[in-house]
């Protein structure tokens, strides 16, 4: 069987056994993928500490015939993300990206780009210490990526600039005006948050990190893309209440 070899982004990982790991990976070239690791959870592993949560790591596997499983033969460190996780808000944060890219890029299906979110908002929240701006920079491009995100600049219903905010409900696609809204439009996102997410669009992580973002509006606009992630999940978020839970 041909040994395969990326880049990587270590998602999670799972004890197998006394001795093994499961680890969920998002590989660069062959998109997400589960692999063992042999010996994983012994002290002295081949794989020292490179199998980390959010390790960004260059991976050597086998594939098994007519088996999910790859097999990884060896790893190398390329950058960890291990330190900043030692703040236990950024830890959160962290499995945060991990929950949702595991929620949203399929297996096996290669995507360059958002590879590169990850790893720049890895990069942007370990450089900067922040993670408010890094996750809603992190969730605008999600839903951007996955075509789930709706115009932010005008009413779905008739069209009307959003310039007083907008209203969505748990299962609508769009954002509807004051005068459209309706019993299954409950809530509300003002105008200033939805101006902040859109100024994601053509900035870089650190472009983006380079202007301060008013807390209360950052906050309230990762509310509203993170309520439309959790909606198209279709299934709670498990980090996201810890996030939620002042974190
Ligand atoms: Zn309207």
């Amino acid at each position: 069987m041909p040994l395969r070899e990326g880049e990587a982004i270590v998602l999670r990982t799972y004890r197998l056994g006394e001795a093994d790991k499961i680890v969920s990976l998002f590989t660069r070239p062959f998109g997400r993928l589960r692999a063992a690791a042999a010996g994983a959870q012994r002290a002295r592993t081949r794989y020292g500490g490179t199998l980390e949560p959010l390790s960004y790591i260059r991976v050597w596997f086998y594939e098994r015939e007519n088996r999910d499983l790859v097999r990884i033969n060896s790893t190398e460190l390329v950058e960890s993300f291990f330190d900043m996780q030692k703040d236990y808000r950024m830890q959160v944060a962290a499995q945060y990206v991990a929950e949702v890219a595991e929620r949203f890029f399929p297996e096996r299906q290669a995507n360059d780009r958002a590879f590169r979110l990850l790893l720049g908002v890895l990069r942007a929240m370990k450089r900067s210490g922040e993670l408010g701006a890094p996750l809603l920079y992190f969730d605008y491009w999600l839903l951007r990526l996955e075509g789930f995100l709706p115009d932010l600049t005008r009413c779905a219903a008739c069209g009307r600039v959003l310039d007083d905010g907008g209203y969505y409900g748990p299962a609508s696609e769009g954002l509807c005006c004051a005068d459209c809204r309706t019993p299954t439009t409950p809530r509300a996102v003002a105008a200033s948050a939805l101006e902040l997410a859109e100024s994601a669009r053509g900035v870089t992580p650190e472009q983006w990190l380079g202007t301060s973002k008013p807390a209360a509006v950052c906050a309230a606009a990762r509310r509203f893309l993170e309520d439309l992630i959790e909606a198209h999940a279709e299934k709670k978020l498990i980090t996201r209440e810890l996030l939620d839970a002042g974190v």
